[in-house]
């Protein structure tokens, strides 16, 4: 039976992970700092524990798997990442679980393992123009990421594919441009766009309005997380480094976002624009490399995993206000 090991295996695209790998019939472990939050774990065996300890690491990591996903990362979206407060943890936190984690690989011999670093780490001077970002994987240097998380993302991603050159470790690199889907994030301060607007609609009266951050003419792509699992997967499994995007190429503005979303509600809702914290101007995925490459593109049109994921989050709202 093959064996997996699940890094970040209580959040978001960790948790989902674990119940495909049990869907494909591997044995798998996780490993987090805590359960995850919406479903039970399906991992055969979950550890709770800090990555940042070494030997937390290598009690993790005390058998050789056919396949370690590394999702552990201190993350969240816009109101986490662009406010400040967080950088050094960010930075610490994050790039001290990828030394103790290829460390523990290293010395147990194990080879393949997928990394998750993040469309942040493109230059921003690339991503100025809503209408025309590049994130050509190439583009990537001169580097000038406009976060923290995006400058640690760069170097993480140096570092595996360091160890995979010196010390024949068999990394995987994907570069993940804004997943999103039921079970993740949508009310505890790390929550992206996507659930962000999804609650805000949820939680609005018909009539009413919603505050979007910026002027709403930013644009983003978002993929669902079931492609994601299906592009990691693929890639986790070819004989190809990377580093790739793994994202969609459906290019919105976050005004458009926000009304497709109120569409699915069915409500009458406005839209009023505040300040807050952005991120780049635009950004879009180059789906070039990863259909020459894995002879695969993500195919779900974004209104279909907003269906999904609205009717999620409005469930998780209505319970929340029972609880109140
Ligand atoms: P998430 O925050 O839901 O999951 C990360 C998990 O790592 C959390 O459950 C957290 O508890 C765990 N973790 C953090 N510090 C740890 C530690 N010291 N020891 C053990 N576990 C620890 O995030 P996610 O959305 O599932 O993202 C997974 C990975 O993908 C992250 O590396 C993230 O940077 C990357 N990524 C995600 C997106 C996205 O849109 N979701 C986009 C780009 C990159």
């Amino acid at each position: 039976m093959k064996k997996a090991l699940v890094c970040g295996a209580g959040g978001f695209i960790g948790s989902h992970m674990v119940k495909r790998l049990k869907r494909e019939g591997l044995w798998v472990r996780g490993i987090d700092l805590k359960y995850p939050r919406y479903t039970e774990t399906e991992a055969d065996d979950f550890l709770i524990g800090d990555l940042r300890d070494p030997h937390v690491c290598r009690s993790a990591i005390d058998q050789r798997f056919d396949e370690i996903y590394q999702f552990a990362a201190d993350m969240g979206g816009a109101g986490f990442v662009f406010v400040g407060i967080h950088d050094a943890d960010i930075m610490h936190n994050s790039a001290t679980i990828n030394l103790n984690v290829l460390d523990a690989c290293r010395k147990r011999n194990n080879k393949r393992i997928f990394y998750s670093s993040s469309a942040c780490m493109y230059p921003e001077f690339n991503q100025l123009d809503p209408d025309n970002p590049n994130c050509a994987e190439d583009s990537a240097y001169p580097a000038q990421p406009d976060s923290e998380y995006g400058w640690e993302k760069l170097f993480s991603e140096r570092l595996y594919l360091a160890f995979a050159r010196n010390h024949g470790i068999e990394a995987r690199v994907a570069r993940y441009h804004n997943i999103f889907g039921p079970e993740g994030s949508w009310f505890d301060g790390r929550e992206k766009a996507p659930a962000a607007l999804c609650r805000k609609v949820a939680s609005a009266k018909d009539g009413g309005e919603i505050e979007i951050w910026g002027d709403g003419k930013q644009t983003r792509s978002f993929m669902y997380v079931d492609e994601c699992l299906e592009a990691t997967c693929r890639l986790t499994r070819s004989d190809w480094i990377g580093p790739v995007n793994i994202g969609s190429d459906e290019m919105v503005t976050i005004n458009q976002l926000a009304e497709m979303i109120i569409g699915i509600s069915g409500k009458k809702i406005a839209i009023k624009h505040i300040d807050g914290p952005l991120g780049v101007r635009g950004r879009n995925s180059d789906n070039r490399l990863i259909e020459h490459k894995l002879g695969w593109r993500p195919s779900k049109p974004l209104i279909e995993g907003l269906r999904t994921t609205y009717e999620w989050v409005s469930q998780q709202v209505a319970a929340n206000k029972k609880d109140d």
